[in-house]
């Protein structure tokens, strides 16, 4: 959430009418569908009666009653995006629209649309406009019934949220279904699902004893690649109970995968819709990174029921109280829970973190349970969230809101010194927030930074006692020494001295990512390989090695661009081969040390990004860490190499991991025995996340090879829509030369469809994820880009504006490539007919 606390305190409104109860009626039909809705509304001040603002954009208005008589022409005003009624009740009154739609038409994927013939919806954040007349905004919070009538062989599954009160025949071939959702919601949760499905089912008693059914619905034909999903949602309902005491309240769950979907998948109050991608897991057909997904967006989707559901945003500036706590919760929950993580993580999580770090587990969970208490029902704020955790511990947290309002991601810089005669070691920190749109200074921050502090056996030093303003602090817990502490850094200056420390110590700064910061340290590259081969926090063990590879690489670059020749530092080489060899480490963490940092992140740290220069130095250091460790690298191929069967757990995955990072560096040196290796590899593979890796291996270079083990991927998968995603995506995002060419084939061939966002996001998206390729010099990548924002927006603009976000940077590249960029954005805008979305997406980045 990066928007000014001023303006969103400001422009915050509460409604005039409270909806509360809203009884839905749908006739779904092949050419239309009716849709009528009954809403008991009251005005906010009684007697008070002023206009009702309802949102519908060109809906097909049929008919609308207040308190049973149809409304007069004068009495109400229509355009095309609200319906305003202009003098109504001035006490409880019941409102009854009729709308008619077509939601096989609807290719947006927003509202009631068609997915491979099955209805669904889609609300969240303004879909539910597109269904009805509303107060669209999720501060109006109803109690809702939904009856559903449709054909029954076409859609013999009719799906609501809540409880199922009746259902039976009508005449013609048709049923009808009737739900019941006893908790209020926003009109963002509700979702409706008709067709042909067949669910697993399943059941789990909760902590109080009660019994949950629970389902997962997909085609017949996907049945048995939903036993991962149904482990995984179990693993939640349970982790959620033992961690945050939270239940589940209904008695019905339902899950429903659909191949055509916007996002990833939605909360819907009991009634979850997900992307299939994020359902369906066969060891045959996904990898280890979907199995890992599907547990994450499970989790996630089903954690939403309190933190999002129970307790809501007040309106859209709020997203992040429920996302951000959300994401934090799936991050943190079950075996996937790692404290290695990529820098771009939502912020939003990471500020919820903070409040963990600040307040250990059990003064985290005391707010939770205060938030829950106060705010059930409710739509609320940031601010409330960070009341209820403040409230609840009796803390002081100074600036800490500032998170919430200040755009921008606080630098922060650290000297240290050490005092030989005094025996104590000063960390001197200065902070800055960089200027940003509309928030020219920035406050200083309240920023938990966790610190330990290693000796020269590479053991943690005990930590006893911090001088802090004048004062010393003892950091003990319970009168012990500790090996970690947590300093609070609030000024734009601070320091703190770090007293009886007997030797010069090796810092190990912002353990565990303890604030969502860009850390600029002192720290030498010797320390840095110290801290790479010591560190007991994880964290800072592997971004050592990420920070020591960016500056290498930095270095490179600049050399590159200066025509000098290209040396990789042994150093360097001998900390990856230690690495690679080290015997007692986790493998998991092993592939994820010699995994380099991306292009994008090298072009994040450059004055003016170079593409060209970062992607030479890229493929310079792989390849020669793959001449140089050859023999390393072959023999943890070999060592991790297993016929056995498909296994999901830690061991395995670590396993895999490192097995096909090593195969990858080995093909870049383009050796026959390597080919074979990797054919071998392909061959005997026993579940797709080696089979896969095998075909990207070869695939990273030209040659016939590659065409060959692309086409017979290809034959073999080409049943199956999401082995087939992945093979357009390994196609798009490669960085062979005059990829653009490959990938507008592509959008030719047979398979691809403009109209399904995963095959959208899969090759468009994979292409603008290979900086080399999109930002080639001759503008190619952006002409490509431009001419599928303008076909994509027709279809769906939600997809659009996601796809032309990848403009949004372009100020960070050199001349020729602004022109080039800022041209592809002015012809967009300049388009008629332009979405909504994508005109704001492409008009801040030109305003940037
Ligand atoms: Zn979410």
């Amino acid at each position: 959430m990066e928007v000014p606390k001023e303006i969103f305190l400001k422009d915050y409104k509460e409604p005039d009418y409270f909806f509360d109860a809203v009884d839905l009626k749908f006739s779904l039909g092949e050419d239309k569908t009716i849709v009528c809705s009954k809403i008991t509304v009251s005005p906010r001040v009684e007697g008070v009666s002023c206009p009702l603002s309802l949102d519908g954009p060109d809906l097909k208005l049929l008919s609308i009653k207040v308190n049973g008589t149809e409304l007069k022409k004068e009495d109400f005003h229509l355009d095309s995006r609200h319906l305003t009624l202009l003098s109504p009740p001035a006490g409880v009154f019941s409102l009854e629209i009729v709308t008619e739609i077509s939601p096989q038409n609807n290719t947006s994927l927003e509202g009631l649309y068609k997915s491979s013939g099955n209805f669904c919806t889609q609300c969240e954040a303004e879909g539910f406009r597109r269904i009805t007349f509303y107060q669209d905004r999720p501060d109006v919070m109803a109690k809702y019934t939904c009856q559903i009538e449709a054909d029954k062989t076409l859609y013999p599954v009719l799906l609501s949220n809540g409880n199922l009160i009746e259902e039976g025949d009508l005449e013609g071939g048709r049923h009808y279904a009737l739900w019941e959702d006893p908790f209020k919601k926003p009109s963002y949760l509700f979702a409706l699902v008709a067709g042909q499905l067949v669910s697993r089912d399943d059941t789990f008693v909760t902590c109080s004893g009660r019994k949950v059914s629970l389902k997962i619905w997909t085609p017949a034909q996907d049945l048995p690649k939903t036993a991962h999903a149904m482990d995984s949602l179990k693993a939640a309902m349970k982790w959620d109970e033992e961690v945050f005491g939270l239940e589940y309240d209904l008695d019905l769950f339902n899950i429903v995968a659909v191949p055509d979907f916007n996002m990833g998948a939605m909360e819907n109050k009991s009634l979850n819709i997900f992307n299939s991608k994020l359902v369906l897991a066969s060891p045959e057909t996904a990898t280890d990174a979907d199995y890992a997904a599907i547990l994450g967006i499970i989790g996630h989707e089903y954690f939403h029921n309190w933190t999002g559901n129970r307790v809501t945003c007040r309106n859209w500036f709020q997203l992040s109280l429920k996302e951000g706590l959300t994401v934090f919760r799936d991050q943190d929950a079950g075996p996937m829970a790692h404290p290695v993580r990529p820098h771009s993580y939502i912020k939003g999580a990471e500020v919820v973190r903070m409040y963990k770090t600040l307040l250990g587990q059990s003064g985290f969970r005391k707010g939770m349970d205060l938030y829950f208490k106060r705010h059930d029902g409710q739509a609320v704020t940031c601010e409330d969230f960070f009341a209820a955790m403040r409230d609840a511990n009796d803390a002081d947290f100074a600036n800490f809101l500032l998170w919430y309002s200040q755009a921008g991601t606080p630098c922060v810089k650290v000297t240290s010194s050490y005092n030989p005669e005094a025996c104590t070691f000063s960390l001197k920190f200065s902070q800055d927030v960089p200027p940003t749109p509309g928030q020219p200074v920035k406050e200083p921050m309240f920023i938990p930074v966790a610190v330990g502090l290693l000796d020269s056996n590479g053991k943690d030093m005990p930590l006893t006692s911090v001088y802090h303003e004048g004062l010393l602090q003892a950091v003990t817990s319970n009168g012990q020494p500790v090996s970690t502490t947590v300093l609070q850094v609030t000024k734009k200056e601070e320091e703190f001295v770090f007293s009886d420390v007997s030797e010069r110590p090796i810092p190990s700064i912002l353990r565990g990512y303890s604030a969502p910061i860009r850390l600029d340290s002192d720290l030498t590259d010797d320390d840095l390989f110290f801290l790479l081969a010591n560190d007991c926090d994880e964290f800072n063990r592997w971004e050592s090695g990420q920070v020591l590879a960016r500056k290498l690489m930095l270095n490179l670059v600049s050399d590159f661009q200066q025509d000098k020749p290209l040396v990789l530092n042994p150093k360097f080489v001998d900390g990856v081969k230690r690495t690679l060899c080290g015997s007692t480490l986790d493998k998991e963490f092993i592939a994820k040390v010699i995994f380099l940092p991306g292009e994008g992140e090298i072009m994040d740290m450059m004055r003016v990004a170079d593409p060209d220069a970062v992607h030479a130095v890229h493929s310079f250091v792989r390849k020669e860490l793959a001449l140089q460790l050859k023999n390393d690298f072959l023999s943890t191929v070999k060592n991790n190499s297993s016929s056995e069967e498909y296994l999901f757990n830690h061991h395995n995955m670590a396993r895999r991991a490192l097995k096909n990072l090593a195969l990858a560096y080995l093909a870049l040196l383009e050796e026959p025995e390597i080919t074979e290796l990797a054919l071998q590899e392909y061959n005997t593979a026993t579940n797709m996340t080696d089979q896969f890796a095998a075909v990207a291996a070869i695939a990273q270079k030209p040659s016939k090879v590659r065409d060959d083990i692309l086409s017979d991927f290809y034959k073999k998968w080409e049943h199956d829509f999401l082995v087939v995603n992945k093979w357009f995506s390994l196609q798009a995002m490669s960085d062979i030369p005059g990829n653009v060419e490959n990938v507008k084939n592509l959008l030719k061939h047979p398979a691809f469809d403009m109209c399904n966002p995963n095959k959208v996001y899969a090759l468009i998206g994979g292409f603008c994820g290979s900086p080399v390729s999109f930002h080639a010099k001759d503008g190619s990548g952006y002409k490509f880009l431009g001419e599928i924002v303008l076909q994509l927006d027709k279809i769906n603009p939600q997809v659009a504006s996601r796809m032309v976000s990848a403009f949004s940077r372009w100020r960070r590249y050199d001349e020729t490539r602004q022109a080039l960029a800022k041209a592809q954005l002015e012809m967009i805008m300049s388009a008629d007919g332009l979405s909504e979305n994508v005109f704001e997406i492409a008009s801040k980045s030109l305003a940037s």
